[in-house]
């Protein structure tokens, strides 16, 4: 069972990344597709006149603003363009895929964060009608019957709240959780970097490996995004994932690439 994650950054080819998948699965390997949708989000906020939103937490993580109109806007990309695109393109490669949020069949359950506590222009405020949390559970029930039955999942946030509602959680959190659940051998997360760099944007300083004991120190001064994914992947190899790999998004056969260790490899 491998797991892939296909961000939503500018650059990432999905063409390949299906054609790959689509041999993968014809080959007979079982597969999971989460994927994102961050730039096309964006590029829609702005045309529909409600522009995208970044706030950074008192820990110094930046995400998304999410207040109703934000989650409805990324519910329409996300859950519409997106997923409804890659299911199509596997369609046409011949695989029986079914497009799922987080939201169908409880699939990806978790907490909404009832307070968002920001930092904006060095004053500390407090947010309490964003529409973001985490994931904490995975309906594996699901996953298996659709996986049987010979469906491919293409699994999208948002998840849903205990109390319902839906919610924006990260793409590649939300990918942990599932290959945890299912006891995945890898974790493939795809973005428009080769992996971790020691100097970004320097492509040459890609980082091949790192234990998951070590990540603090790989992140080193990395910021942002980047920071969140690796410390993802440390925590899906906790939970039983036998390797995540960082990988390139941009290329053919990424997701084969990436298995033969192409990348930077978290274990
Ligand atoms: P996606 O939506 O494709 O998952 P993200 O925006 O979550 O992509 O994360 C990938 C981005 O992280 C890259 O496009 C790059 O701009 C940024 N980044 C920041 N620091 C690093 C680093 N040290 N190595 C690689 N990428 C980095």
């Amino acid at each position: 069972m491998i797991v892939v994650k296909v961000g939503g950054s500018e650059g990432i080819n999905v063409d390949y990344v299906c054609a790959d998948v689509a041999a993968l699965w014809r080959g007979g390997e079982r597969l999971v597709l989460v994927h994102g949708g961050s730039h096309l989000t964006n590029q829609v906020a702005e045309a529909l006149g409600h522009p995208p939103r970044f706030v950074t937490s008192l820990s110094g993580f930046t995400s998304r603003r999410t207040d109703r109109c934000t989650l409805e806007i990324f519910e329409m990309v996300y859950c519409g363009q997106v997923n409804k695109g890659i299911v199509e393109r596997l369609q046409g490669l011949g695989v029986n895929a079914v497009g799922l949020s987080g939201l169908d069949g409880r699939l990806l359950e978790g907490p909404r964060k009832d307070a968002l506590r920001i930092i904006e222009g060095g004053r500390r405020l407090v947010l309490r009608d964003d529409y973001t949390g985490k994931v904490e559970r995975v309906n594996k029930g699901l996953l298996d019957l659709l996986l049987e039955a010979g469906y491919l999942p293409v699994v999208s946030p948002p998840a849903i709240s205990y109390n319902h509602e839906a919610i924006n959680v990260d793409g590649d959190r939300a990918a942990a959780a599932i290959a945890a659940a299912l006891g995945a051998e890898a974790l493939v997360i795809l973005s428009n970097v080769p992996g971790l760099l020691r100097n970004y944007p320097d492509e040459a300083t890609l980082i091949r490996e790192v234990a998951k004991e070590r990540v603090e120190e790989a992140i080193g001064s990395t910021g942002g995004r980047m920071k969140i994914k690796v410390l993802g992947a440390a925590e899906a190899v906790a939970a039983g994932v036998g390797r995540v790999i960082l990988a390139d998004g941009r290329v053919e056969c990424p997701v084969r690439r990436a298995m033969a260790g192409e990348g930077t490899v978290i274990h």
